[in-house]
């Protein structure tokens, strides 16, 4: 091992960022940011704020600070996805934004209706797209990976004159695994397909430059490693010049170009805002902008810098402390091809996350079929925290203390 754990604190940069958000129990160690990131400690005082002053006091009248939420939250995101200022709005859930952008590609030209994904991508994902395909008369490709590495060459191979759309996760939700951004984009482009990547999991957490990649589209969540809390509206990205050639699915008032004109003809509004939909969820999109303010203070590329060093560390302490239990590796072995999270593959992989949030105070998460995936989230996990959990996991393996957990299967993972 290169430093020791309490070396790589000391030399953090980003130590001191922890102190932004709520840490209530400091021998938690909150493994999960992934999925849902932790509370920036000014949400609290910012919803209040905007319950009794805005709507208690102001009442209908804060609509003049409200209406603009989705394009001036998505122009605070613009620089954490290397986007240019306009193409960007807060808004909405990743699968509604995905469906929107998707079936805007496909309308625009329904003679290329086949769309191809490979088989890391999420759920919602694949169902979208599906559907989208199918509505068009086309269908969706899924290319098979093995699991681990994303299939650049099958996807290649899948890409043909029929392909409007290319969509994947630029990362896996369950490896991890992390595309070539702009290679990718570029391969889609070179067939005449557009691209639209999920940023679910990479917004945050990795370097994203979707201008300079060439990237046509793209939407991701809010609620992870954005730390924008429970609800908190997804995103959607489109090209400066794309925007204008597409139509959104639902024509809802939001996106009209005057909707306060009450017009009963749908015009939509030049550039990314006509896929507006209806009335933006105002507290959860107030609650987010701390956690794009923070990111901006800190800046990706250090986010990038300190989430290598902790995933380099924890595969360290992974190959000496529990690879003997038979936790064994599901995410790249190559830094520069994953993202922040690693997932390690077991049979008892759903209990043996059980066990550490009962009994050790270790927050992971499950993804089937056996994978025990661990968010490391540079912005408040220490190196610390790291070297700590894989010694709880260790201890639990040993122990044999995830047995009693077999066969359970809470609802939520
Ligand atoms: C988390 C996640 C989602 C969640 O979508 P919502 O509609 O916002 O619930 C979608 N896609 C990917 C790739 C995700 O990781």
């Amino acid at each position: 091992m290169t430093l020791s754990a309490t070396e790589l604190d000391r030399l953090d940069p980003l130590a001191a960022v922890r102190g932004d958000f709520f840490v209530v129990d400091p021998d938690l160690i909150y493994l999960d940011g992934n999925s849902l990131g932790r509370l920036p400690r000014s949400v609290p005082a910012t919803l209040a704020d905007a319950v009794t002053r805005q709507w208690g006091e102001g009442l209908v009248r804060s609509w003049a600070e409200w209406f603009d939420l989705p394009q001036r939250l998505g122009t605070k995101l613009a620089p954490i996805i290397g986007a240019e200022p306009d193409t960007t709005l807060v808004c909405d859930s990743t699968t509604q934004n995905l469906y929107r952008l998707a079936w805007a590609v496909l309308a625009r030209n329904p003679h290329r209706n086949r769309i191809v994904t490979d088989d890391q991508n999420f759920p919602s994902d694949l169902y979208v797209l599906r559907a989208v395909a199918a509505q068009f008369g086309g269908s969706l490709t899924i290319v098979a990976s093995n699991g681990v590495e994303g299939p650049v060459a099958g996807i290649q191979d899948a890409l043909g004159d029929d392909v409007g759309l290319l969509s994947l996760s630029l990362v896996a939700y369950q490896s991890g695994y992390l595309y070539d951004g702009k290679s990718m984009s570029a391969l889609a482009r070179s067939v005449g397909a557009l691209v639209l990547w999920d940023l679910s999991h990479a917004a945050g957490a990795v370097e994203i430059s979707l201008r300079d990649w060439g990237a046509d589209m793209a939407v991701g969540c809010g609620y992870k490693y954005l730390n924008g809390g429970p609800g908190a509206p997804a995103f959607l990205y489109v090209r400066a010049d794309l925007s204008d050639e597409l139509s959104s699915p639902i024509p809802g008032w939001f996106g009209h170009e005057d909707a306060f004109a009450f017009r009963r003809e749908y015009r939509p509004v030049a550039g990314v805002g006509r896929f507006l939909v209806g009335t933006p969820p105002v507290l959860s999109s107030l609650a987010m902008e701390a956690g794009l303010d923070i990111l901006n203070q800190v800046g990706v590329p250090a986010v990038r810098e300190k989430s290598m060093l902790q995933t380099r560390l924890f595969l360290e302490l992974w190959q000496d402390r529990l690879v003997q239990h038979g936790l064994s590796l599901a995410s790249p072995t190559d830094p520069d091809r994953r993202g922040a999270h690693i997932t390690l593959a077991h049979a008892d992989a759903l209990a043996i996350s059980q066990a550490l949030i009962h009994r050790k105070k270790v927050i992971p998460d499950f993804r089937p079929p056996n994978g025990l995936r661990l968010g490391l989230s540079p912005l408040y996990t220490s190196f610390a925290d790291i070297e700590e959990a894989v010694v709880r996991v260790e201890s639990v393996m040993r122990e044999g203390s995830y047995e009693p957990y077999r066969g359970e299967r809470p609802r939520i993972t």
